[in-house]
């Protein structure tokens, strides 16, 4: 970035980066004033989109696009809900004092590289600590307490006491009326890390509390390599469309009606509740959970037509059939098709998957078929 002026700053999560060493994904930008004025009296600089109550500017500059931000004072009429603009073009301090923590509240200047911490951010950056600016601020934004696990599990931070307390306290007495929309993308962006550590501390200091108060027992299965293994690479070959991990974490919750989801996220948790309806764990803990299953061809059918995200909830129930289906069962495909049916003079009808599930169920067992003695056995189902 090429724009320099002594009241442009870099701000909050991009400066914390810079610092740790870390690479960060979006640049924040703040002008120590009118950012859209400033933007205006660029020369050179084209001017994209203007959001006048927030004070923010979207530029065009050598062919670069830019969001400046003025300096803005916040309050929460409504706690739990978005802030509204006290004042925009105060001072940088007032702009800094309405952040989260003290290491995304530091700004650095454009000109001279100058660090500007008015809240001992460098320090805790030292200390590895996670702090709130005041005592509020977890009644303003409860989504702070999951942005809070966010970083702990991403840089290995830790809260100080009294910023734990104020979360304890919050979760002793959670106002519900809150925006579940943000605290969704703050649960995406902490699930999506896959990491069983994070999922351990959500349960049991009782963060999950801040979608329901239902209680939670954390599963003693650990499936974030079932996660690693089967759901990234999916991410990966399925290119545009990325896999929702978070949803294999939080759909676990009792009641997550509060969560706005998308069709997809629904389908996921729905088949993992009728899942466990269907199959529930036995009673006296799990002995031989695979015989309750019955057979091989029970699983992969029962598994085969639902995500693999819901089946991978369900290894929280029955980690056994899960890493069975994973290991043994998933890729096992029926090579012959209705064609090759057809090319054996037997008219299309119904019998045609009765006699796909006939075969499947040897291949099962013996997964070397070739497609030669698929036929035989389509031949044998027919009586031909
Ligand atoms: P990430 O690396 O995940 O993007 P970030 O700290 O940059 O982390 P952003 O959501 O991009 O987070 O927000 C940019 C900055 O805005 C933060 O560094 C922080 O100063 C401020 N901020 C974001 N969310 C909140 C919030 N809920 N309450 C107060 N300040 C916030
Ligand atoms: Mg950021």
């Amino acid at each position: 970035m090429n724009l320099k002026d002594q009241n442009l700053y870099y701000i909050g999560g991009v400066v914390r980066d810079e610092i740790l060493g870390l690479p960060s994904f979006d640049v924040d930008l703040t002008f120590n004033g009118n950012a859209i004025e400033f933007a205006k009296n660029l020369p050179n600089a084209e001017i994209l989109q203007i959001n006048e109550p927030f004070g923010t500017v979207r530029i065009k500059l050598n062919g670069k696009e830019i969001d400046i931000a003025s300096t803005r004072s916040e309050s929460y009429p409504q706690k739990g809900h978005l802030p509204i603009v006290d004042k925009i073009g105060c001072s940088l301090k007032e702009d800094v004092l309405r952040r989260d923590f003290t290491i995304n509240a530091m700004a650095k200047s454009t000109l001279t590289g100058e660090i500007i911490d008015y809240t001992g951010g460098l320090n805790d950056i030292e200390t590895k600590t996670l702090r709130v600016l005041h005592d509020n601020s977890f009644i303003d934004d409860p989504t702070r307490i999951l942005r809070m696990l966010k970083f702990a599990v991403r840089f290995g931070f830790a809260p100080d006491e009294h910023t734990q307390k104020l979360q304890d306290e919050y979760l002793a007495n959670i106002n519900y009326d809150m925006s579940y929309q943000r605290l969704k993308k703050e649960l995406a962006e902490t699930f999506n890390l896959n990491k069983y550590e994070a999922f351990e501390r959500f349960v049991n200091q009782g963060i999950y509390k801040l979608i329901s108060p239902l209680k939670f027992e954390l599963p003693k299965y650990d499936f974030s390599g079932l996660i690693e293994r089967y759901i990234t690479p999916l991410s990966q070959k399925e290119q545009g469309h990325e896999r929702n991990v978070w949803i294999i974490y939080v759909g676990l919750l009792p009641d997550i009606s509060n969560l706005p989801l998308t069709k997809e996220e629904k389908q996921i948790v729905d088949e993992f509740r009728k899942l466990e309806k269907l199959c529930p764990p036995p009673e006296g803990g799990p002995k031989s959970l695979i015989s309750r299953w019955g057979n091989d061809f029970e699983i992969y059918k029962t598994f085969k037509n639902i995500p693999p995200e819901s089946v991978i909830m369900y290894s929280t129930i029955n980690p056994e059939v899960v890493e069975k289906y994973f290991n043994e069962l998933k890729d096992i495909e029926i090579l012959i098709n209705g064609n090759d049916l057809k090319n054996l003079g037997i008219e299309p009808s119904p019998k045609y998957q009765q006699c796909f599930d006939y075969i499947l169920k040897e291949k099962i067992s013996n997964p070397n078929l070739s497609k030669n003695d698929e036929i035989r056995l389509a031949k044998e189902f027919f009586n031909l």
